[in-house]
């Protein structure tokens, strides 16, 4: 992480050592009445056990969806360069940027009006992909809860938001690369940071209820615990939203969204009625991770610095490369639109070259918000229970060389054995939370018969 925290942490643990020795003294007679940890609780042996309760075609599955994903990343990437190729090639995106400048005068307009034919035209070419992608493998792995004519609904109305948020982006970079024509590559990495920023802000409020409708989490039987969960990490309970994402997909998930005062943290129904409130909770305590580090912040300017990278490789490739095709590919130069999809085919080069680099950044970002969420929840066999259940969409042990190239999270067996080397430190805290956790499901009437029904409930409709 950067200079900055780790000179908190060494100031936190000059802190910690002189109270540890004021304190000394009280605490002594503490410990005397706390039973020994057993020696017999081994952190390997339980997690190789919590492993072992997923097998067989559960697991062939799990790992099956998972590793086609590392050959659609690479399937997805040729086929956009495929496309960006054949739209120069073919002259159609000089055809494209003199249509939009025929039709209006004003440059901005007209680098809008060439991203909407850009974004129709690539997004037809690319729907038979998208809809095997995240429809039909979806369903066929048992993931999906929505049928088609919703599924098309959403995607309609992605397309919208990348029409205008997209259309505003790039008419906003094209015209810092336009009036920055030597150093665009860093003034619009900054204008490329600014936009994340605002489309951050903006999600929660104006995108994300597009899709799922979002509520307060006021349900009084889990509430009551995630609430008082997250006044102790000093975050405002007017911050926890519940979403109902069971109206696309089976999918357990939480997340942190927005930006400044928009930055809240979402619980979604699948996990609130699939999951034990012990699982709840060390999840929600992972959530709270991401939001009391202050994820976000630092993600935006890790991107911010890669972005600068890549435009300047870009900047580069996009001059060698036109020096030749440009005249055959009617592009004018790097402030022409037309030039667009050449952008996009160096621009996501340089990304899925930096893919493992990208993974690890939030890989480790993740397991911090892991062990965060362990420390605040003290539920070590909920988040191991929780892990089990991400594990139907994410591959449960991963050799280490997959985890590096393709795990953006820890492979489950790393976060289990997270969870179960904090047990074995903590074996009666565990003990007791866990307790307390299961008299909560006793009085929610959680079950795991109820989050069976609930799973077949929210099934997709037969023959729609
Ligand atoms: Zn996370």
């Amino acid at each position: 992480m950067t200079d900055v925290s780790r000179t908190h942490a060494r100031r936190g643990v000059f802190m910690v050592l002189g109270f540890g020795l004021l304190l000394g003294s009280l605490r002594l007679a503490a410990q005397e009445t706390r039973p020994p940890s057993p020696a017999s609780f081994d952190p390997v042996v339980a997690t190789n056990a919590y492993l072992a309760t997923v097998a067989g075609e559960d697991r062939a599955r799990s790992n099956a969806y998972f590793e086609g994903g590392y050959w659609l990343q690479l399937w997805d990437f040729l086929l956009g360069v495929l496309v960006n190729l054949v739209l120069l090639g073919t002259g159609l995106s000089g055809r494209m940027r003199n249509l939009a400048e025929r039709l209006v005068r004003f440059r901005p307009i007209q680098t809008f009006l060439y991203w909407v034919q850009y974004l129709l035209l690539t997004t037809v070419v690319l729907l038979p992909m998208t809809i095997y992608e995240g429809f039909l493998r979806e369903h066929r792995y048992g993931l999906a809860n929505q049928t088609f004519g919703p599924w098309m609904g959403d995607q309609a109305k992605e397309l919208a938001v990348g029409l205008i948020l997209g259309g505003l982006a790039v008419s906003a970079l094209y015209g810092v690369v336009r009036r920055l024509v030597r150093t665009w590559a860093l003034w619009g990495a900054v204008a490329a940071m600014i936009l994340m920023m605002l489309s951050v802000l903006i999600a929660p409020v104006y995108i994300a209820p597009l899709f799922n409708k979002y509520t307060r989490l006021v349900d009084p039987a889990v509430s009551s615990s995630i609430l008082s969960l997250a006044r102790a990490e000093g975050i405002n309970a007017r911050d926890v939203w519940v979403f109902d994402a069971s109206r696309q997909t089976k999918r357990v998930s939480a997340n942190v969204s927005g930006f400044a005062t928009t930055m809240r943290i979402s619980l979604n129904d699948n996990l609130l009625n699939r999951c034990s409130l012990a699982e709840i909770e060390a999840v929600m305590g992972h959530e709270m991770g991401h939001f009391v580090l202050n994820h976000v912040y630092k993600l935006l300017l890790f991107l911010a610095v890669v972005i600068a990278i890549g435009f300047a490789l870009v900047k580069w490739g996009f001059e060698r490369v036109t020096a030749r095709k440009g005249a055959a590919w009617d592009i004018r130069g790097v402030g022409d639109t037309a030039g667009l999809p050449l952008a996009l085919i160096l621009l996501s080069t340089y990304f899925f070259v930096l893919t493992p680099v990208l993974n690890t950044y939030t890989r480790v970002v993740e397991a911090e918000a892991d062990l965060f969420g362990i420390n605040a929840s003290g539920q070590p066999d909920g988040e191991a229970l929780a892990d089990l259940k991400l594990g139907e969409y994410r591959k449960l042990d991963p050799s280490p060389l997959e985890e590096v190239l393709f795990f953006d999270h820890p492979g489950g067996r790393n976060r289990i054995l997270m969870a179960m080397k904090w047990k074995a430190e903590h074996l009666v805290e565990a003990e007791a939370n866990a307790r307390r956790a299961a008299e909560g499901d006793r009085q929610r009437g959680w079950s795991p018969e109820s989050a069976q029904a609930w799973g077949r409930e929210h099934e997709p409709a037969r023959g729609k």
